[in-house]
């Protein structure tokens, strides 16, 4: 779904996310300096810029795990005031517990993670299905590759049914085939779920493979550049003329070398 013209500064009635002026520096570095743009319910959007733009920064604080210094974060037009139920988050390093099984970490993922009622069991069933991990209920995160640890941690953030998904660089440390194959289960999974996703990367190719819009962010201090919708139909292949043409609008725009996953 492509949002309507440029929608980075007014409100929008399917708006979920309202970043509004934010600011937010360590010592003296500014991370973030007046950053405005919204999401609309159910949107994916993707966020792209160089290491040190405040990707991450920006992240956090709308899950609540960070504290701007000024402007708000408005979701659902109620400002964050810390983590909620309401937005689930995925680590670009996975951050399982390794002592803990698939099954264990998913559970942890839970309102109730100590409870293996049958209702919380079923649910447990139903992401370990949902992200096909299907057999691995009892792996500890070493017996897993790369992918596999990151569809737990999918699940993990799955399990409560949030309605924003947030994702730093997820997909960062997977391999290329990997990464493409998780690219069509995430994209699956929105589909089905209808959640608002905010995802965070560095890749330009992986940007315009899921978002229906680009924000494309500078660094030093961390600022929002510009936005650019992607209305192309998914499954999108890469060398198709129209993909080809966005990536090389996003790369012009940043201005420096910005991986790409080729
Ligand atoms: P990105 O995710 O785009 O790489 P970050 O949000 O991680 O950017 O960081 C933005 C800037 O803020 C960087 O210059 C980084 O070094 C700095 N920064 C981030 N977190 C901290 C912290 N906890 N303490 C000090 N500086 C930080």
């Amino acid at each position: 779904m492509a949002l309507s013209s440029d929608s980075s500064t007014g409100r929008d009635s399917r708006e979920k996310i309202t970043i509004q002026n934010v600011s937010r520096s360590y010592e003296s570095t500014q991370a973030l300096a007046d950053v405005s743009f919204s999401v609309a319910e159910g949107e994916f959007c993707c966020v792209v810029g160089p290491s040190g733009c405040g990707k991450t920064t920006l992240l956090r604080a709308i899950a609540g795990l960070d504290d701007p210094d000024g402007g708000s974060i408005l979701v659902g037009g109620d400002p964050v005031t810390g983590p909620g139920l309401d937005r689930g988050m995925v680590f670009q390093e996975y951050a399982l517990f390794p002592w803990r099984t698939v099954r264990g970490n998913i559970r942890f993922g839970l309102d109730r993670p100590a409870c293996d009622c049958p209702d919380c069991e079923a649910r447990v069933k139903e992401l370990v299905d949902l992200v096909g991990l299907d057999g691995f209920e009892d792996a500890y995160p070493k017996e897993l590759s790369g992918g596999m640890k990151q569809r737990v941690g999918i699940a993990r953030a799955l399990a409560v049914d949030p309605e924003i998904l947030l994702m730093d660089e997820p997909f960062g440390s997977v391999d290329a085939r990997m990464r493409d194959r998780l690219h069509g289960e995430l994209l699956d999974i929105w589909t089905q779920t209808e959640q608002t996703v905010v995802f965070v990367t560095h890749d330009i190719d992986e940007a315009v493979t899921l978002a229906d819009r680009v924000i494309v962010m500078d660094a030093d201090p961390g600022t929002v550049q510009s936005t650019f919708s992607i209305d192309l139909e998914r499954p999108r292949g890469r060398t198709a003329r129209d993909f080809v043409d966005h990536v090389a609008q996003i790369r012009d725009e940043l201005g420096s070398p910005v991986e790409t996953s080729h």
